[in-house]
């Protein structure tokens, strides 16, 4: 299995050529899209034609994770339907979507073939099998395992620290973990209202050490923040190794 992230932008405010949460994952010929974000198109067209996306799986219906799929369902109008895996609700939320910004939202709705998935409940997408777990954000939100040739991608979605995010990472080859926050850096107040609904890398860490991974890939950095900073407070926590996932290193699951 393999993994090219295509955006790990927090709250969706990249740096320069970044872009919001997008995370191809490919195994043979199968390639699935992990969230969809906004700028994640440009991105993704480098390494597969937009009409050879097999499925999309979202996480949770914040901006930063689903905003390109508008213009990806687009594209899809000329070919067949995108199969996409949406958190329950998604449907009549896309709706209201389409509605309110398309003069013809029912070009949208016909290109998209919406699947609402139920926590726990596995989803089978070619040689993919992905089981979304339920996490703890603002909004609902859900991480998901991918499992391919005996071997589990773990994607933690957006969320805060709560004991199903070890469940979900629970000896993994790859955690790909949301590390939004830094413990002692920028504004205090601003951290410990986030902490309800993201991670520190250092919570990350800790996580990944609970739950027997692999590897650490840490992911959704806020901007302003070091991303090699991030890293050793994570690498502080877990003994398995850890990076900090970035736009086009492709990374061995
Ligand atoms: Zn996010
Ligand atoms: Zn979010």
């Amino acid at each position: 299995m393999h993994l090219i992230p295509l955006g790990v932008a927090a709250g969706g405010v990249p740096g320069p050529g970044g872009a919001g949460s997008g995370y191809l994952v490919q195994e043979g010929s199968t390639s699935l899209l992990l969230d969809c974000g906004n700028g994640v198109l440009g991105n993704l067209a480098r390494y597969v034609p937009l009409q050879r996306v097999d499925a999309v799986y979202i996480s949770h219906l914040h901006p930063d994770h689903f905003s390109d799929l508008y213009p990806l369902l687009l594209q899809r109008t000329k070919f067949a339907p995108l199969t996409v895996h949406a958190p329950p609700g998604a449907k009549a939320k896309l709706d209201k979507w389409f509605d309110l910004l398309s003069s013809n939202p029912g070009v949208y709705r016909s290109a998209l073939d919406l699947r609402e998935y139920e926590p726990d409940a596995p989803i089978k997408a070619g040689p993919f099998r992905v089981t979304p777990r339920a996490m703890e954000h603002n909004v609902p939100s859900f991480g998901c395992t991918v499992e391919a040739a005996r071997r589990t991608l773990a994607y933690s979605s957006d969320t805060r620290l709560c004991p199903q995010l070890a469940d979900l990472a629970r000896d993994a080859q790859l955690f790909l973990c949301e590390a939004t926050l830094q413990e002692g850096v920028g504004d205090a107040e601003f951290n410990r209202r986030q902490l309800h609904a993201h991670l520190t890398a250092a919570q990350a860490g800790q996580v990944a050490a609970k739950a027997n991974c692999r590897a650490l890939a840490l992911t959704h950095i806020m901007y302003y923040l070091d991303a090699g900073l991030s890293v050793a407070q994570a690498q502080k926590e877990c003994l398995c190794p850890v990076t900090a996932a970035k736009e086009h290193a492709g990374l061995r699951v």
